[in-house]
């Protein structure tokens, strides 16, 4: 694809990346076919190649106007179209540099400015978030749908306190997922220790910056990507791994040195960080153990996360861990194609959440399994929302 980006704004190192990854584009098209905002819709600018279009005049022509907001908005950041891109377009890293233009130069209404305002202040700040969950809970009966799906329901997981091992792990809390589904890091403390592994914890982690970082926020990312690289460095030297249990944390955590290439202060710590990151899967399938199956589910439909199998390419793996516990996989239709969650998605754009969220439940239910698996906070408070009454579990949940 032709470009003709300002001069000034080529001679950055933003510009630059910007230039190429358009020019990597050859227009064919090929990703509209895998993504699920362009097959709800059917409009070429709800699609990827709409959308790197969209960018390139934004860029080109240093205007952000509303049509370029709304279709940007609605990109789920699922990165289904990566995969499915011959040329390798790194869809992704345009979109950073699209959605960092648009807060900069474009112009939000009240609410929504509020709205994401709010988001960035409260869900990365594990105080305040436990502050607001809880009047979100107190009041969860007066609240509207949208507001409702949203407050973590009130979970207390049961930390055994396990002996102290010399081989540890660090196991990352999230800011989420710590208020609404403090089970998963408890079920895997516990499988660990039964392995002579000793799991812990970080109280100093921060957010992992995923949030602002979708939401176009740069200055807010950059500072909570250098808080939580500051917490994690004393723990590193000590460490077999960082382990992340929810794929949407672990995708950002790996890509530190990326984000932070520019910081000449943070480069170099990015990538110790990252070089220790693993999810949790890529974690227990190289320690080659076996495991067990929980007794009261047998068929299984898994729900692989975006940020798993498309943000991290692992595909296959969480797969093999549950069929060697003893679990049958039942075929899902569909299954890269995103939820409706993608972070704080659903609470932006709940109509084409909610659509996508019902295709989606329709799809893992359409086997009668008994149970539905996924490696994500945000996927599985979003399915647990929807209207089938299929249960839905981190896949570590089931596992003994
Ligand atoms: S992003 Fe990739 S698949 Fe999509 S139009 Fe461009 S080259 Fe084709
Ligand atoms: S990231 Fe997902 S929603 Fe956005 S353009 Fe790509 S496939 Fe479509």
């Amino acid at each position: 694809m032709q470009t003709k980006l300002p001069q000034a704004f080529k001679e950055t190192k933003t510009g630059q990346r910007a230039d190429e990854i358009l020019r990597s584009c050859v227009h064919c098209g090929l990703c509209n076919a895998t993504c699920p905002t362009y097959q709800l819709l059917g409009d070429e600018l709800d699609g990827p190649r709409g959308r790197i279009y969209l960018i390139k005049e934004m860029l080109e022509s240093e205007q952000a106007d509303t049509v370029v907001q709304t279709h940007l908005d609605r990109c789920l950041t699922c990165r289904a179209c990566e995969t499915a891109c011959p040329s390798g377009v790194a869809y992704g890293e345009l979109l950073e540099i699209g959605r960092d233009f648009l807060e900069e130069h474009g112009k939000r209404g009240l609410i929504d400015s509020a709205m994401r305002r709010w988001l960035v202040s409260v869900v990365p700040d594990i105080v305040r978030f436990k502050r607001w969950s809880r009047l979100g809970a107190a009041f969860r009966w007066i609240l509207p749908r949208i507001l409702r799906e949203q407050v973590p329901r009130h979970r207390v997981a049961t930390h055994e306190v396990f002996e102290t091992r010399e081989r540890q792990v660090l196991v990352l809390q999230g800011c989420v997922q710590r208020m609404a589904t403090p089970q998963v890091n408890a079920s895997l403390a516990a499988l660990l220790d039964s392995r002579g592994i000793e799991v812990i914890f970080d109280d100093e982690e921060n957010c992992c910056g995923s949030l602002s970082l979708h939401l176009g926020n740069t200055r807010q990312t950059r500072t909570t990507f250098a808080n939580n690289i500051d917490a994690l460095l004393p723990f590193l030297d000590h460490v077999e791994a960082v382990i992340s249990t929810a794929s949407g944390c672990g995708v950002t955590l790996k890509d530190y040195p990326r984000l932070l290439g520019g910081d000449a202060s943070y480069f170099s710590k990015a990538c110790r960080v990252a070089e220790k990151v693993v999810d949790v899967s890529e974690y227990l399938s190289q320690l080659g153990l076996e495991w067990d199956k929980v007794a009261e589910f047998r068929r299984v439909a898994w729900h692989a996360p975006c940020t798993l199998q498309h943000g991290q390419g692992i595909t296959g793996t969480v797969e093999r861990l549950l069929q060697g516990a003893g679990y049958e996989l039942v075929p899902v239709r569909d299954s890269h194609i995103c939820c409706g969650s993608a972070g704080t998605y659903s609470l932006l754009q709940p109509q084409l959440a909610r659509t996508l969220r019902k295709q989606k439940l329709a799809a893992l239910s359409e086997q009668a399994p008994d149970v539905i698996a996924t490696a994500n906070v945000g996927c599985q408070t979003h399915l647990s929302n929807g209207d089938e009454n299929v249960p839905v579990v981190h896949w570590l949940e089931l596992l003994r």
